[in-house]
């Protein structure tokens, strides 16, 4: 059994490349050079430096000692928060920057919802002198007005999705209108591990980085590279593929996925895919998604936008098939607890993402001396409001 990808693009019965026949010869493109592309010197080379120097990793493994108190277990936090633009989307957006230019392509496209991933495309494009145009549904546009600031100040282009709900499922079709019509110098900058094959295999081998490190840095701090226990949220599951990689086939290592319940799985205001969702075709490919009797998406919940997502990525579906990840789920409010009580007692202001990751911590039951490693994703700047306007006086 094996959790990696097979020579088709699946993991089991999940991911493929549903595509529209138009699309072939772009995906057909990547899917034939992205391996010797990370696999070549130059690649991993220039990548290597751009980590180190660009985002500053490797990033700390941080043995949390209060929130270890707590609840009773050696509780260390991967920081990915301290990556340059806050958070580990960069990572994947610096590989992919490499892989366009390696592929020749002098024009990079993007779809985002929140914004945050089109900061991290923007960025890297500002980086290497490249034309970025992102779409975003105009919904979401009027929603995130500093991420769009942010994209337009770094020089992108922002187009507005009009059509449908004016939300990310109508900014993707946007982006793929746009790679069908300009299929010789574009390349398509996927976020996380969603899309057509290659892209979910390619953004988590990027993303890998992360359970990398884990390994060296655990080795170096306690004489053993396995944790008995891995956490992360999932939204479209990139930050837990990168945390959970190199741990695929360690099956004594636990792997906890961490989706966003909202109001409550079954409030019907809720983005707890696993649990509400079912098997279809979303983004390109295969996978578990919130959908109705009709196979329209249903829209998804979640006070942190990066996991207000109807889908997971294909490794996810399949890793909550197999029982080798378990799924577990948070809501708002106990995410926000969960980031009050890590601000209060650790110090550090985590994004409302990773918070739902904390989140499942007074839900276990631990064993002393039981290592975890919990992937903080993301710092909370960009939360702030929320977290003020939550914030109850005590
Ligand atoms: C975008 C985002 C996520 C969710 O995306 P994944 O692909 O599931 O990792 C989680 N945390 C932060 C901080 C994000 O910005």
């Amino acid at each position: 059994m094996s959790y990696f990808v097979d020579k088709d693009g699946y993991y089991g019965k999940f991911g493929g490349a549903f595509i529209p026949e138009l699309l072939y010869p772009n995906v057909k493109e990547l899917e034939g050079n992205y391996l010797k592309i990370l696999a070549s010197e130059s690649f991993k080379k220039e990548f290597k430096d751009l980590l180190d120097n660009y985002v500053g990793r490797p990033t700390p493994l941080y043995l949390a000692k209060r929130l270890s108190e707590k609840y009773g277990a050696t509780i260390y936090l991967k920081r990915e928060d301290l990556c340059h633009t806050g958070a580990h989307k960069v990572n994947n957006t610096i590989g992919q920057i490499l892989v366009a230019k390696h592929l020749g392509k002098k024009r990079i496209i993007a779809e985002t919802g929140a914004g945050q991933h089109g900061v991290a495309t923007a960025t890297v494009c500002a980086l290497m002198d490249l034309e970025c145009i992102v779409f975003m549904g105009e919904v979401d546009i009027k929603r995130q007005a500093p991420n769009v600031a942010r994209m337009k100040m770094l020089g992108a282009k922002v187009v507005p999705a009009t059509s449908g709900s004016k939300t990310l499922k109508d900014a993707t079709n946007e982006a793929i209108r746009d790679w069908i019509g300009n299929p010789e110098d574009t390349y398509y900058l996927i976020g996380s591990v969603v899309g057509p094959h290659p892209y979910p295999d390619m953004v988590a081998r990027l993303q890998s980085i992360i359970s990398k490190e884990i390994k060296e840095q655990l080795l170096v701090q306690t004489g053993n590279e396995n944790p008995d226990m891995i956490i992360a949220c999932v939204g479209g599951g990139s930050n837990a593929a990168g945390a959970f990689y190199h741990y695929l086939d360690e099956e004594s290592v636990d792997l906890i996925a961490v989706e966003a319940a909202g109001l409550g799985v079954y409030s019907g205001k809720s983005a707890a895919t696993s649990q509400l969702g079912e098997v279809g075709v979303l983004h390109g490919s295969k996978t578990i998604l919130m959908q109705d009797e009709y196979g329209q998406v249903i829209e998804p919940y979640s006070i942190s936008a990066g996991l207000d997502y109807p889908g997971i990525g294909p490794l996810h579906a399949y890793l909550h098939e197999s029982d080798r990840a378990k799924f577990m789920n948070a809501t708002d409010q106990e995410a926000l607890d969960a980031a009050y009580e890590l601000t209060k007692i650790e110090g550090i202001i985590p994004a409302l993402e990773s918070a739902h990751a904390l989140a499942v911590l007074p839900k276990m039951k631990f064993e002393k001396n039981q290592v975890v490693v919990i992937n903080l994703s993301g710092r909370g700047d960009k939360d702030l409001e929320t977290y003020i306007t939550n914030l109850k006086d005590e």
